[in-house]
């Protein structure tokens, strides 16, 4: 069990929620090597959680146990299949408190945010409780007097998870409720530092009558080896990863080698755009929420932000004094609103890209530097003038840094909106309704917020394109992920 000496946990109205062994077939199992490893609050850097450590010889258990698991459950109507996810969402909602401080105990997020992010996850799962009787097919005229033509949606078969940090309960909930909904059984592999997060969701899940085997979890600090296993067994016929672009790339490979389905949502490098006829607090509203959510840490997150130069000097005022007013602090602690850095690594990277940018002739607003309070704290932080030769330019910042440039010319901002890889999120604010339907058409992202800030929602399609990924998550798109279609000709008529 987790550290029962820690004082996070005394704050649990159900600690039966702490988890930390593997869920495999219905059972909360240990590693077959017996192994383990720590899990830490990035908030203090306290271990808090010991769960299984686990290897290839785990997963084949748990792939081989959604097999078993996968006929039962594709063959349940329905109805019954939303019965149980509608259960599952309630029973997530009604412990939301503890799965935020759970969540908040592993990940650094402040508690408000941690709640927030706890009840974004269960939409999904009450979203698709609702596609789940809406998987419709077709009926096609057909060419032929004699023939009869229809599609169906079949799940796919065992659905393989994996999940990043940075959203240890949503990004779970966005893949396994569509999963579960369309009949696929599931292998989900948790971030090394956030597993407590996906079993509390375990947990519930069991409770509110998951049969065994349908949902599978499985920890590790050792991916590799698990990945492997997810990738290349022929039981598993689909991968969802949400995590870098890097990794993605190199479980897509391995995917090739069965032919899996496969969605990825990968890395971003959103260009946040302010033209001259914005709304100027509108928009240092939509920077505070698209930059500094999650300590900066979301893959939609505004790395690259254009002021067009008629506001810059009025903008760039206006967003440090809002930077500045941001409390750091311990994510359980009253009224924090930035968190630590996921890890050390996290910090030393932020610190290199700021350091960079500096270097590279960026003017420094305000913070800087690693926060005062030590540990993986970071200041909240605003730079003007960050040339595009800047690393930080090309890189996901993943850290609570503003990063601005002024330009004067839409065509031109647009090139440089679009000078990326990578194609997830972008923003802009205008109020010429021209220009908004121009430039969200020309730029080349999966979505696009207009005087909008926050754009996730369980009823929209979230996905990029280019090396963002494909594949969508939420709405009606998300659980075709999961389907086949199945064309059916019926002669003989
Ligand atoms: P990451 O290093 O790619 O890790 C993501 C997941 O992949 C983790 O569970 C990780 O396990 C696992 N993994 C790593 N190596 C693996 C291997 N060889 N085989 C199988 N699994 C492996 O990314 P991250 O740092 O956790 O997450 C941040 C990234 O996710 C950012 O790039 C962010 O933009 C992206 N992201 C994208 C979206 C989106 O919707 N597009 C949403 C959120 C985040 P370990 O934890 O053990 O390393």
């Amino acid at each position: 069990m987790p550290n029962a000496s820690s004082e996070v946990w005394s704050r649990l109205t159900d600690s039966s929620l702490l988890q930390s062994l593997n869920l495999i077939d219905g059972a909360w199992t240990a590693a077959q090597s017996g192994n383990t490893h720590a899990v830490v609050n990035p908030s203090n850097q306290r271990e808090i959680a010991v769960v299984a450590a686990s290897d290839a010889e785990d997963a084949r258990l748990a792939v081989q146990a959604a097999f078993a698991a996968g006929p039962a459950w594709a063959s349940k109507p329905a109805k019954d299949r939303a019965t149980i996810l509608r259960k599952w969402r309630d029973s997530i909602v009604a412990n939301s408190a503890d799965l935020g401080l759970i969540l908040a105990a592993e990940q650094g997020k402040p508690l408000r945010e941690s709640i927030d992010e706890v009840l974004y996850g269960a939409s999904f799962v009450g979203w698709f409780a609702e596609e789940a009787l809406r998987a419709y097919g077709d009926t096609i005229p057909s060419p032929s007097p004699s023939k009869r033509i229809a599609v169906v949606k079949q799940p796919i078969g065992v659905a393989a998870l994996i999940t990043p940090w940075n959203f240890p309960s949503a990004m779970i909930t966005r893949k396994a409720g569509p999963a579960l909904a369309a009949g696929c059984t599931v292998v989900l592999k948790p971030a090394e530092d956030t597993p407590l997060s996906a079993l509390a969701l375990g947990e519930l899940a069991l409770r509110s009558g998951l049969p065994p085997g349908v949902l599978n979890i499985v920890t590790t600090a050792q991916p590799a080896g698990v990945g492997e296993v997810l990738t290349t067994d022929p039981r598993v016929r689909k991968l969802s990863f949400t995590g870098s672009t890097r990794i993605g790339k190199m479980l897509m490979q391995k995917c090739a080698s069965t032919v899996k389905r496969v969605s990825l949502e990968l890395g971003g490098n959103a260009a946040f755009i302010v033209f001259e006829d914005a709304d100027v607090d509108a928009a240092v509203e939509g920077i505070m929420a698209a930059k500094f959510r999650n300590t900066g840490q979301t893959c939609i997150s505004a790395n690259r932000i254009f002021v067009h130069e008629a506001l810059y000097e009025t903008l760039t005022e206006r967003l440090t004094h809002k930077v500045g007013e941001l409390v750091v602090g311990d994510a359980l602690a009253e009224g924090s609103q930035q968190g630590p850095l996921i890890n050390e690594a996290a910090l030393h990277k932020v610190t290199r890209l700021v350091e960079d940018a500096l270097a590279h002739g960026a003017r420094l607003l305000i913070g800087g530097t690693a926060h005062s309070r030590g540990g993986w704290y970071f200041q909240p932080t605003v730079l003007c003038d960050v040339p595009s030769s800047s690393a930080m330019q090309e890189e996901e910042i993943f850290g609570p840094v503003a990063a601005l440039q002024r330009f004067s010319d839409e065509k031109e901002v647009v090139a440089l909106a679009n000078a990326t890889p990578y194609g997830l999120a972008s923003y802009f604010y205008s109020r010429d309704i021209a220009r908004c339907w121009r430039v969200a058409e020309m730029l080349e992202v999966g979505m696009v917020g207009i005087n909008d800030g926050s754009l996730s929602t369980e009823v929209a399609p979230f996905g990029g394109i280019k090396e963002s990924g494909f594949g969508r998550e939420g709405s009606k798109y998300g659980i075709a992920e999961y389907q086949e279609s199945k064309y059916i000709s019926f002669g003989g008529i």
